[in-house]
């Protein structure tokens, strides 16, 4: 039985670890943290909400539990503009399939006592470049899933794969309870509520499910440098993060201030702040003897939280990887090996590191064409506009990277999806562009925006 050495119990390692444990490997998984120590005293790394298409592998494994009880998410709600005081438009889209924001501290006590139930070894160790010399040379492979903890230096960034070479948002995320699962704007559905101001950054609210089985909302900030999102540099615990998240609130998104008012937080280490670049690094690292190892998951690509990527990134690389550890039989887990199972995995999905910086950029002409063309979409259950229907694949986008990235690049692939929703691309465009002029007129005069779009209105 071959041997494979885990670093690390979040969300990359742990789906790696059970798939080869499931495959017959004999696995090993190193954690510095215990079970309890996750569900006692660690802070959440990010909300990570999975869309449908990761969660199929979490189903797969036998490790989706929580769907029963948590919140599901079953779409977008996006306010558009380019600051606060000025919006430009509202899509309104739904998934196919709902996703699911579990806390990652629950899922880690959780998956690491079912690994040790499974007959894996779990220790509870955490490995220096020593501690890993020592591990890689008793296994025939060693996969480092340690997030972006300082071991991650062992991987060298990727500037071919690599966009950005300094962090591209300030980051803040506070996660809370005890206010209603629902906007009174759209109670139909339950979105993640997203609110992108061009020239500020962009904040979000994401349904979660917290370690303590609450039903929950995740509050993600992301703000561009010095702009009024930028506001939680010097908090020190939840109390204040949420405070100063309240007062964010207040003045930049007042149309969910009433919502928030009363939110408590979920846990005293319900909360992050801080920033990183978004970048690709080199799969294989090599160790002062030689020897190498494998990054996976946020070790491999750390991605803005700005598309709720990381995680269903590491969870589709996690599935590539282990897909070719089977196929590799008894042939050495080589750098070659290494390289070309990270190629694999990039051919397939490097669509979702596009969208993503897609995301963080501004609007490109074929993505304002698109989302003019949507306006007036309202996710009503009854809703099956062409509007509709583009808001939709908008948001699909996100389980399915494949569905708009491409066209968000170029504008013929632009016109071809609103042709082909819409039946032509003029019309559309003229309904789009009235509407944002009458919805520009109302602002005008003193009155709030519109939260949905008014078909024909
Ligand atoms: C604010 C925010 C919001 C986010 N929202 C989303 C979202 O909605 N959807 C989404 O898909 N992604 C989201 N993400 C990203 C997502 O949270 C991460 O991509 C994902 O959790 C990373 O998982 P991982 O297993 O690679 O790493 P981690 O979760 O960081 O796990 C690594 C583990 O390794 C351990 N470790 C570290 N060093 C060592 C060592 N030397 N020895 C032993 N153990 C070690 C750590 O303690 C940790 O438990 C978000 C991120 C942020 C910051």
């Amino acid at each position: 039985m071959r041997r494979i050495a885990i670093v690390g119990a979040g969300q990359a390692g742990l789906l790696a670890a059970h798939a080869l444990r499931q495959h017959g490997y004999d696995v090993t998984l190193y954690s510095d943290r215990t079970p309890d120590d996750f569900l006692s005293n660690a802070r959440p790394t990010g909300t990570a909400a999975r869309f449908d298409s990761s969660l199929a592998f979490e189903r797969e494994l036998g490790l989706e539990r929580w769907g029963e009880g948590a919140p599901r998410g079953e779409g977008i709600h996006l306010t558009f503009g380019p600051n606060n005081r000025n919006q430009l438009l509202t899509l309104l889209g739904r998934f196919q399939r709902y996703f699911l924001a579990i806390d990652v501290r629950l899922q880690s006590a959780t998956w690491m006592r079912d690994l040790d139930a499974s007959n894996a070894t779990v220790e509870i160790r955490q490995l220096d470049v020593a501690g890993l010399e020592d591990v890689a040379a008793r296994h025939d492979l060693t996969i480092v899933a340690a997030g972006r903890g300082e071991i991650m230096k062992l991987f060298p960034r990727d500037s071919a794969r690599s966009r950005y070479t300094k962090p591209q948002r300030i980051l803040a995320m506070v996660n809370v309870t005890g206010i209603p699962m629902t906007f009174g704007y759209a109670p139909w559905y339950r979105p993640v509520k997203f609110n992108f101001f061009a020239t500020q950054g962009e904040a979000f609210w994401v349904p979660w499910f917290s370690k303590g089985l609450q039903q929950s909302w995740s509050l993600v900030f992301e703000a561009k440098e010095g702009s009024p999102l930028d506001r939680f540099r010097e908090c020190r615990d939840v109390e204040e993060a949420l405070a100063r998240a309240k007062e964010v609130m207040r003045e930049m998104t007042p149309w969910d201030y009433d919502w928030v008012r009363g939110a408590e937080p979920c846990d005293e280490h319900a909360w992050l702040t801080g920033s990183f670049t978004p970048e690709v690094r080199e799969v294989v690292g090599t160790l002062p003897s030689g020897r190498t190892v494998m990054a996976l998951g946020d070790t491999a690509q750390s991605l803005d939280p700005i598309g709720g990527q990381g995680a269903n990134n590491g969870n589709k690389m996690a599935r590539v990887f282990v897909e070719s550890i089977v196929e590799r039989g008894e042939q050495p887990f080589d750098a070659d090996w290494m390289r070309a199972t990270f190629d694999r995995f990039w051919a397939r999905h490097h669509l979702i590191d596009a969208f993503n910086n897609t995301l963080l950029e501004p609007v490109t002409k074929a993505g304002q064409l698109m989302l003019i063309a949507q306006y007036g979409s309202t996710a009503r259950p009854d809703d099956h506009s062409p509007e509709e229907r583009l808001a939709d694949m908008f948001t699909e986008n996100f389980n399915d990277a494949t569905v708009l990235t491409e066209a968000f690049h170029d504008e013929r692939k632009a016109r071809a999806v609103v042709s082909d929703v819409f039946g032509s691309v003029s019309g559309p465009l003229m309904r789009g562009r009235a509407r944002i002029v009458k919805g520009q007129v109302r602002q005008r005069l003193g009155r709030p925006a519109k939260l949905v779009g008014m078909p024909g209105g």
